[in-house]
C-alpha cells in the first residue's frame, strides 16, 4: 500500500465533527497589533476585559500565592467553593468551578450531548455555544432577535416545542447586549421541555444584578424539578479574565458529580484560586468598575447614535452597533489606528460590531479613529 501523508492520515483518524469544526474567534492580542501596524498604544476593546482591571487586593494575593507554586492546587476549590456559596446562597456542594466558565460549557457538552442531540441557542451568539455543541455532533437551533434586536421569547416557545437536549442562552446576551427580563425568562422556562438541561450564561450578571426587571434566576429556577445550571465569570466584572476562573451553579449536587467527572481533575491553577478569594471579597471594586462603565458606556452609545448608527441599548460592557459597511473592513482599518473591535460574521450580523467599553482614553480614541475614517471615506466618494 501506498503510503499516506501525515495530512492525509490524520483526515482519517480525526472525528469527523472535529475536523470540520469552526475556530473560535479569540480576537488579535495588543502585542501583534503593536507589532503589525507599527502602534505605540493600542486600545484592546474586542473582549469585554475590565478597563479598571482586577482589585489591587488582587495582586497582593497573587504574590503572597507564588511561594506556593511547587504544590498542585486543591482540585476541589473548597476554599473558593465555599465563598461562592455564602455570597449566591446556594449549597456548597452544588457549586462547580471552571477554567473560565467557557470551560463548564465544554464539560456540560462533554457530559449530555450524543450526535444527534438537539441544542438550542441564541444568534448571534456566545461563540462557544454553538462550537461545543457541534464538537460532540449535536444539531443547533438557533433563535434569532427580533426586529428591535430583544430577546424574541414567542421564537424561543416555538424552538422548545419539540425535543432538545440542551437550552443555552447568555444573558444580558453577548454580542447584543439586550436583557431578557423576568416575564420572558419564566416564558422560556415554562416552554422548555422537562426533559433538557437549561445552561443560562450570565458572564454579565453584575451589570444587570441591580434592575429591577433582571429575572433572579437561581429564585425562579430553584422551583423546578429538572436539571439547570447558572454560568457566572470572574473574567468580565471582577477583572480575572487573564487567569480563567469562572463558575456554574448547578440545580443539585448529582450534577455537579457528573460535571467533576468529565473535567480535568486540577482544572483551576493555585494563582487562580488565590485571586478569586481576594476579588469575591472586594465589593467596592466591582461596584466602581460597573459604575465607570455605565458611565461611559453612556457616551459611547449616544456618539454613535449622533453620527446615524443603530446602537443596541446595552445591559453589558459592550455596543453592539450597525456600522452600515462589511464589519470585516471597518474593523481592519481601526487596527491601523490601534483600535481592535470585534466585527461580527454570523449571517445576517456582517455589519455589526461588538466593542468593548474601555478606558475612557480607548473609548475617546474608538470614536475618534472611527470618525476619521468616515471623513476619509465621504472625501474618496466626493473625489
Ligand atoms: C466572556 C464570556 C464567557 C466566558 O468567560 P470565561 O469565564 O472567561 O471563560 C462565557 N459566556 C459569555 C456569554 C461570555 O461573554
Amino acid at each position: 500500500m501506498k503510503s499516506e501523508s501525515t495530512a492525509v492520515r490524520l483526515q482519517r483518524l480525526a472525528r469527523p465533527d472535529a475536523r470540520v469544526l469552526g475556530v473560535y474567534n479569540s480576537g488579535l492580542s495588543a502585542d501583534a497589533v503593536r507589532e503589525k501596524y507599527g502602534v505605540e498604544h493600542v486600545a484592546k476593546l474586542a473582549s469585554n476585559e475590565n478597563p479598571l482591571g482586577a482589585s489591587p487586593q488582587v495582586t497582593r494575593a497573587l504574590i503572597a500565592e507564588a511561594s506556593g507554586s511547587a504544590i498542585y492546587p486543591d482540585s476541589a476549590s473548597r476554599a473558593v467553593r465555599q465563598k461562592i456559596a455564602s455570597a449566591t446562597g446556594v449549597g456548597l456542594e452544588q457549586v462547580v468551578m471552571g477554567n473560565g466558565s467557557e470551560e463548564i460549557l465544554q464539560m456540560l457538552c462533554t457530559a449530555f450531548l450524543n450526535p444527534g442531540d438537539r441544542v438550542v441557542t441564541l444568534i448571534p451568539s456566545f461563540g462557544l455555544h454553538e462550537i461545543f455543541p457541534r464538537m460532540m455532533g449535536a444539531e443547533i437551533t438557533m433563535v434569532g432577535v427580533d426586529a428591535q434586536r430583544q430577546f424574541d421569547v414567542a421564537a424561543w416557545e416555538q424552538a422548545l416545542s419539540t425535543p432538545v437536549k440542551l437550552v443555552i442562552f447568555s444573558n444580558p446576551s453577548n454580542p447584543v447586549g439586550c436583557m431578557l427580563n423576568r416575564e420572558g425568562f419564566q416564558r422560556i422556562i415554562d416552554a422548555a421541555p422537562q426533559d433538557c438541561v437549561l445552561v443560562i450564561d450570565e458572564a454579565y450578571y453584575e451589570y444587570c444584578e441591580s434592575d429591577l426587571d433582571y429575572p433572579d434566576s437561581l429564585r425562579v429556577l430553584a422551583q423546578q424539578t429538572r436539571p439547570w445550571i447558572v454560568l457566572r465569570t470572574l473574567s468580565k466584572a471582577y477583572g480575572l479574565a487573564g487567569l480563567r476562573i469562572g463558575y456554574g451553579l448547578a440545580s443539585d449536587v448529582e450534577l455537579v458529580n457528573l460535571l467533576d467527572r468529565v473535567r480535568t481533575p486540577f482544572n483551576i491553577n493555585r494563582s487562580a484560586q488565590a485571586a478569586a478569594l481576594a476579588a469575591l471579597e472586594d465589593k467596592a471594586h466591582v461596584a466602581a468598575s460597573m459604575e465607570f462603565v455605565s458611565q461611559q458606556r453612556a457616551i459611547i452609545s449616544a456618539t454613535l447614535r449622533e453620527k446615524g448608527y443603530e446602537v443596541v441599548p446595552s445591559h453589558a460592557n459592550f455596543v453592539f452597533f450597525d456600522c452600515q459597511r462589511p464589519s470585516v473592513e471597518l474593523a481592519e482599518q481601526l487596527l491601523t489606528y490601534g483600535v481592535i473591535v470585534k466585527p461580527w460574521r454570523e449571517p445576517g450580523y456582517a455589519r455589526w460590531i461588538r466593542v468593548s467599553v474601555g478606558s475612557e482614553h480607548d473609548n475617546q480614541l474608538f470614536l475618534r479613529s472611527l470618525e476619521l475614517i468616515s471623513m476619509q471615506a465621504n472625501a474618496q466618494e466626493a473625489e
